[in-house]
């Protein structure tokens, strides 16, 4: 088995080429759930469920995030009423978050509800949410001078990542478990990969839960990563603010050096050849491809990369 560390966007495009590489059934894919918030009384699990809506083949590619044909009576019903609809929930989106609550509060585990969730899109690939406990991507912004802390999506969406960002925290870290399974995954699995996804909010989450960071560091398997940034810039969201907030270069050299230790080797566009022998000085091997997964085929050959490096 194949454990993938994940976010939600970019992740998504590469299990999509992944599971073609690979029995779909041999992949399981940790999902961070550090972005999760609590709206409307909902719980929505954004990058779960883009992983789970892509791997389904039901996603908007074009958007990136939530269902292709999606309709919004909800939401417009929402907006004659003033209610906030910053955080814009789709009709059919809206039975997802309904069931996933409903069971939570019935007692589920996050876990739990993610399994019934991938099994009733039929999917093969196993999906563990990071962790069964409250874990939340606070970004502290400079507003006005003054540091206040937003959740991560309040600061990308409402706030489209207008104030100069002052720290990252991951609140409520300390005292959360990964989800079973996810530590066993790492210690069984045959190769591990991390996902092109932002390292400050989608996989650092996962790395930061207790034994985590420990069972990659201490795997007796190889891991290859794939870098999110390409030519100096994320190909979409926030990383260019949040990478130079943890002191990290906004390249794919300071994903090297965010990941030094954990991988073997991190891929890096084509684009970025140049910056091999700054990712070398790392100690990671720099692997150069095309990482701009402008459709499934691309994604499935740098899977087929990524697996190469694997060395299985
Ligand atoms: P999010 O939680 O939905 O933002 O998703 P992720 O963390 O999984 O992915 C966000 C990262 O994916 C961003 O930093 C993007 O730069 C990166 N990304 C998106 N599409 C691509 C792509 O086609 N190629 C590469 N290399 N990175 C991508």
């Amino acid at each position: 088995m194949i454990v993938a560390l994940a976010g939600g966007v970019g992740a998504s495009k590469f299990l999509r080429g992944l599971v073609q590489a690979l029995p779909p059934e041999d992949v399981t894919i940790v999902v961070n759930t550090a972005d999760d918030i609590e709206l409307h009384g909902l719980w929505v699990s954004p990058d779960l469920d883009t992983v789970t809506y892509t791997l389904a083949g039901v996603s908007d590619r074009e958007q990136g995030w939530g269902l292709a044909g999606e309709t919004w009576s909800c939401a417009e019903s929402m907006d004659r009423y003033g209610m906030p609809t910053w955080f814009r929930l789709g009709d059919h989106d809206i039975g997802t978050h309904l069931f996933r609550t409903e069971r939570l509060r019935a007692g589920a585990t996050l876990t739990e509800v993610t399994a019934e969730i991938t099994a009733a899109w039929g999917l093969a690939p196993r999906i563990l949410p990071m962790s069964d406990d409250r874990v939340t991507n606070t970004i502290v912004c400079d507003v006005d001078g003054a540091g206040v802390p937003m959740h991560f999506q309040e600061y990308l969406v409402r706030r489209r990542m207008a104030d100069p960002v002052l720290e990252v925290r991951y609140d409520g870290i300390g005292s959360a478990a990964p989800g079973p399974g996810v530590v066993d995954a790492l210690a069984t699995a045959r190769g591990i990969v991390v996902c092109p996804s932002n390292p400050v909010v989608s996989i650092e989450p996962i790395l930061a839960l207790a034994g985590v960071r420990e069972a990659v560091a201490g795997r007796k398997v190889r891991c290859v990563g794939v870098s999110p940034i390409v030519d100096g810039a994320p190909v979409r969201g926030p990383a260019d603010r949040l990478l130079p907030a943890v002191g990290l270069e906004v390249s794919c050299a300071g994903v090297a050096q965010g990941y030094a230790g954990l991988l073997d080797s991190l891929v890096i566009d084509v684009a970025d050849a140049g910056r091999a022998r700054d990712v070398e000085a790392t100690g990671i091997e720099a692997v150069v491809e095309d990482t701009m997964m402008v459709d499934d085929d691309v994604a499935t050959a740098l899977a087929h990369t990524v697996l190469e490096h694997l060395e299985l």
